[in-house]
């Protein structure tokens, strides 16, 4: 081997291991997680059955069709605004829902996302044809929205090409009527995935509330010197530092199982004396798991491919 691939390499294995040291001396600071996420299997009813619409807090709804792919309806006094759209199959179950709470599909004004995949963009096409909603995204996730998947940096789940009509910049505040969303770039599992988080209140106390991005490691592709994402550790890494301290009341995500959405729903539909989607603590636990599973893989794809 040459003296100049041997200092590529040699640098590029320390490299990898500052990152590491750097990485788990945080994770040493905070509590093991607690809590373990699991996806749903395939034929989970959580993914199968149709979910009825209802009201999480706040004119604040989840209409998704399906408890795993949640889609949130934030109503406001100047029209509405839709976040995710699941696959594309799923939006005539998205529109039925908005319907069954009594509201128009056609009064949707505004459509987000929390990231650049066929489970939550996969119906924006169909269903900015539906609504004659402006479509909003992150300029890295725009592109991937744009192409369908195609300029994704992982190969997998195609959905038809939408337009994005306006791009946010990170901090960006997204405002109609009454109703003011922020949004957070939390990029890792997507270039462009964005966290959004807006203030609501419940029995004269306000909360802030967050829908979170995405903070999976994708299970296709490599975490390390992966040649279409270069910066990906990295990236994940400043996500996780930022999430950490989000103020958050409300946790609400992209996935209902990060959240605990059907057993929440459970308990409200039983009512109660609290809100279980504030829950705090259960929102910590969530990114302490996440940031231990991309720590688990940054680990490994080391070692596994250390000299
Ligand atoms: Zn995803």
């Amino acid at each position: 081997m040459s003296n100049a691939l041997f200092c590529f390499f040699a640098f590029r294995t320390l490299l990898r291991r500052t990152i590491i040291t750097a990485c788990l001396g945080v994770v040493c600071n905070a509590a093991v997680a607690q809590v373990e996420l699991v996806s749903p299997a395939r034929d989970d009813p959580q993914r199968t059955e149709l979910a009825e619409p209802f009201e999480i807090i706040d004119g604040i709804f989840f209409v998704g069709g399906r408890i795993h792919l949640p889609s949130y309806l934030f109503t406001t006094s100047e029209g509405h605004i839709l976040l995710d759209t699941a696959f594309d199959e799923n939006v005539s179950e998205i529109v039925a829902n908005i319907r069954q709470l009594g509201f128009d599909p056609e009064d949707v004004k505004l459509l987000l996302s929390s990231h650049a995949h066929h489970d939550h963009v996969g119906g924006h096409s169909n269903m900015r044809e539906i609504t004659g909603a402006i479509t909003v995204a992150s300029a890295a996730d725009a592109d991937v929205i744009e192409s369908g998947g195609a300029t994704d940096f992982r190969d997998t789940g195609l959905w038809p090409p939408a337009t994005v009509d306006r791009i946010i910049v990170d901090g960006e505040q997204v405002k109609l009527g009454d109703r003011v969303l922020t949004a957070h770039f939390t990029p890792g599992h997507t270039k462009g995935c964005t966290t959004w988080t807006t203030v609501v209140e419940e029995d004269g106390k306000q909360y802030d509330l967050v829908v979170l991005g995405g903070l999976n490691v994708n299970k296709t592709e490599p975490l390390i010197d992966n040649p279409r994402y270069p910066d990906m550790p990295q990236q994940f890494a400043w996500s996780f530092a930022r999430l950490k301290v989000l103020p958050v009341d409300v946790y609400l995500g992209a996935h209902g199982y990060w959240y605990g959405l059907n057993e929440k729903r459970e308990q409200m539909l039983a009512g109660g004396d609290t809100n279980p989607f504030i829950d705090p603590e259960g929102y910590q636990n969530a990114i302490r798991f996440f940031e231990n599973a991309y720590l688990e893989r940054l680990k490994n794809e080391t070692y596994d491919d250390a000299e």
